[in-house]
């Protein structure tokens, strides 16, 4: 008699765990975007020496392809010569927009 009276409770948390788990990891899931988005923020922004992606050779973050293996670690804006991070839409040195023709460097 106690179980069939706890079982509107049971079925309750049944049903609701799951919705309860789907907000946790829609939660984490947003703060890890949240993290990488930072990272790769602070990475743009990083003026230190980086590894080059290919090869892992250290380079200067001014350097726009790799010493070691040649790989292209920068683009250079079309409009006004400066370097640039492949992936970005416009040059921020003068508002040039690029076109990208390519899906080279996205995050997805
Ligand atoms: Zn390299
Ligand atoms: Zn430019």
């Amino acid at each position: 008699m106690i179980g069939l009276g706890l079982l509107p409770l049971v079925v309750y948390l049944l049903v609701r765990d799951p919705l309860t788990l789907d907000d946790h990891m829609t939660d984490k899931l947003n703060n890890d975007v949240l993290k990488l988005e930072r990272s790769y923020y602070a990475f743009l922004m990083d003026e230190q020496d980086r590894k080059c992606p290919i090869c892992g050779h250290e380079v200067k973050s001014r350097y726009r392809f790799c010493p070691a293996c040649g790989n292209e670690l920068r683009t250079v804006c079309p409009a006004c010569g400066e370097l640039m991070e492949p992936n970005w839409k416009s040059c921020p040195h003068c508002g040039h927009k690029i076109d990208q023709v390519e899906g080279k460097g996205e995050l997805v």
